[in-house]
């Protein structure tokens, strides 16, 4: 039975898999770098190439099959499963934060014939525990403040602008497609993180936490670059 209210992290809750697969097809599976980075370290991969072969929507997104499969599903199931994304991890959950940074949990709607088993023998907090979530919620936390700094870096920047200019600015923003190449450097860990430590003569770290925080430090680095760039 899905619950209608808001669920946090003491809402009684468990979820058993029944291992059909069914909530493996035609997902979007969201990804953030770090979520990349973990993917692309499990394929022996660095993240340029990853992005380049497993993602679309401008590596925002893992690519599916003709099938609607998703491209790591195998005929064992999930062939990613220890690095596999939040949104797997916590399926039937979907995790929300409000502008005041309070999370809440909701049961997300399930395949008609999916053969997961809903209960109440334990929390949501015990599953997301059991799941390893954690640290892919760090990372969503990291990215979601970042996120926001950049926004409000940006709006500062739109603002100081003659009107002309600020709907010129407007008018150049794109959303990702389907088919937009995986351009966009700045989700690229490897990519960025290289040029960091390049230009600062730091050794490159090869953990993936260290990684993630000199991502988000190289991201936050540029963002307070433009922001006085413009400012001068
Ligand atoms: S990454 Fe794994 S768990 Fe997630 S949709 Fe793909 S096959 Fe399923």
């Amino acid at each position: 039975m899905r619950q209608a209210s808001a669920m946090t992290r003491s809402t009684p809750f468990s979820y058993a898999c029944g291992r059909c697969s069914r909530c493996c097809r035609h997902k979007g599976i969201a990804l953030n770098p770090y979520e990349a980075l973990r993917l692309a370290r499990h394929e022996g991969l660095t993240t340029t190439e990853f992005l380049a072969r497993f993602t679309d929507r401008a590596g925002t997104q893992l690519k599916q099959r003709a099938d609607g499969a998703c491209v790591f599903l195998g005929a064992e199931g999930c062939g990613v499963h220890a690095d596999r994304p939040l949104v797997c991890r916590i399926y039937p959950l979907g995790r929300h934060i409000s502008p005041e940074d309070v999370e809440t949990f909701s049961e997300l709607e399930p395949h008609p014939q999916t053969e997961g088993r809903y209960g109440t023998q334990g929390t949501v907090g015990d599953y997301l525990e059991a799941q390893g979530a954690e640290p892919f919620i760090r990372a969503a936390n990291r990215y979601l403040n970042l996120f926001r700094e950049l926004a409000d870096s940006l709006a500062e920047q739109v603002a100081r602008l003659a009107a002309p200019e600020r709907e010129a600015v407007k008018g150049n923003f794109v959303r990702p497609t389907d088919d937009a190449a995986p351009d966009s450097a700045w989700l690229d860990i490897d990519r960025t993180v290289d040029e960091y430590c390049r230009e600062r003569g730091l050794e490159k770290p090869v953990d993936a936490e260290r990684l993630l925080e000199l991502h988000v430090e190289a991201l936050s680095a540029w963002s307070r670059h433009l922001t006085e760039e413009n400012a001068s």
